[in-house]
């Protein structure tokens, strides 16, 4: 019998599961929280083929609909550790452990910190613009991060709020040309270049304004809100296997997504593949959930 663990419900892990499903695996994936992962924050996708613009929210829903009409069983939970024994791996969660003859990882990637929040976050200091954004509504706010995802969040939060900072460290934003053409066109977005955020600035518990420090001088803006995106490190934490190789944190993996230990694959952000986007997470997780099933049947139960 075909039986495979995928941890993580982003579009990478439902797309593993599709795959392994349709292959007539026995399919469990674990996610901590809801189905999608970060796509279903997305505000708008004009870049995933066959949709000219698609709500993130809805491709994410559609994705899991699919897989749970093939059979998919997913349990609600966290993997804190994965291991291997003889010839399983287990998983363990916060609530129970499990073991599986071949996993998929697609836990994806989790935000960095300025290392400057406090305890701001929730009060002001947000890392998703489509979770939050709503309640700065006709406010100025910054976003902090010069590359793909810090361009879509200051596009999203420029059609709702009065004035958005991009302030980024480097000296040009580093997202896709159409993409950063489509955020200057809003003339209530100021890009501070070359700039560093160095103090969250808080007002009875709020955040009330940013101190920035550019071309040797200090400046401070007025904002109600900061949205953080500064980039994402992998999560991996939880994999301890000595033998996964990893490259800058992200595993490693070969032409059919397995890692360097025999059974235990892995697609999407997680991996260390280029152009982190959702049509690549999917691509990843067809080949890790078809090659996986494949694998789980050859190893005896
Ligand atoms: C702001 C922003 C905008 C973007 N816009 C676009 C776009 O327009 N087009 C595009 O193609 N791409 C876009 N991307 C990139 C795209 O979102 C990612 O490439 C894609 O979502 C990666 O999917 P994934 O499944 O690998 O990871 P994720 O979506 O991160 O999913 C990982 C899942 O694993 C779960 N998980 C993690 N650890 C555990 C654990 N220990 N136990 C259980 N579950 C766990 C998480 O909860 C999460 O649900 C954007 C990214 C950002 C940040």
């Amino acid at each position: 019998m075909k039986k495979i663990a995928i941890i993580g419900g982003g579009v990478a892990g439902l797309s593993a599961a599709i795959y392994a499903l349709r292959s007539g695996a026995e399919v469990t994936l674990f996610e901590q929280f809801g189905l999608g992962g970060l796509v279903a924050t997305i505000d708008k996708i004009e870049n995933f083929p066959s949709y000219l613009s698609v709500e993130g929210w809805k491709l994410a829903n559609d994705m899991s609909t699919q897989a749970k009409a093939l059979g998919l069983k997913t349990i609600r939970q966290k993997v804190l550790s994965l291991t291997k024994s003889e010839s399983d791996f287990v998983l363990v969660t916060d609530k129970d452990s499990y073991s599986f003859p071949a996993v998929v990882v697609a836990t994806g990637t989790s935000h960095n910190k300025l290392g400057i929040e406090g305890n701001l976050v929730g009060r002001g200091v947000s890392y998703c613009a489509t979770c939050d954004g709503a309640f700065f509504r006709g406010k100025p706010v910054a976003v902090v991060g010069g590359g793909r995802a810090a361009v879509s969040e200051a596009t999203y939060l420029a059609d709702i709020c009065s004035i958005v900072y991009v302030v980024t460290a480097q000296n040009a934003l580093t997202a896709e040309e159409k993409a950063v053409e489509n955020l200057l066109a809003h003339n209530n977005v100021q890009l501070c270049r070359d700039t560093v955020v160095s103090e969250i600035i808080a007002a009875e518990g709020d955040v009330a304004g940013i101190r920035t420090f550019c071309d040797g001088q200090t400046s401070q803006l007025d904002v109600s809100a900061v949205f953080v995106a500064t980039g994402a490190v992998p999560v991996t934490d939880f994999i301890h296997i000595d033998d996964v190789e990893r490259s800058r944190g992200y595993l490693v993996v070969d032409g059919r997504c397995e890692t360097t230990v025999k059974g235990l694959f892995a697609a999407g952000d997680v991996t260390s593949g280029s152009l982190k986007q959702i049509v690549t997470a999917c691509a990843d997780g067809a080949k890790a959930g078809s090659f996986a099933a494949a694998y789980s049947a050859t190893v005896k139960q």
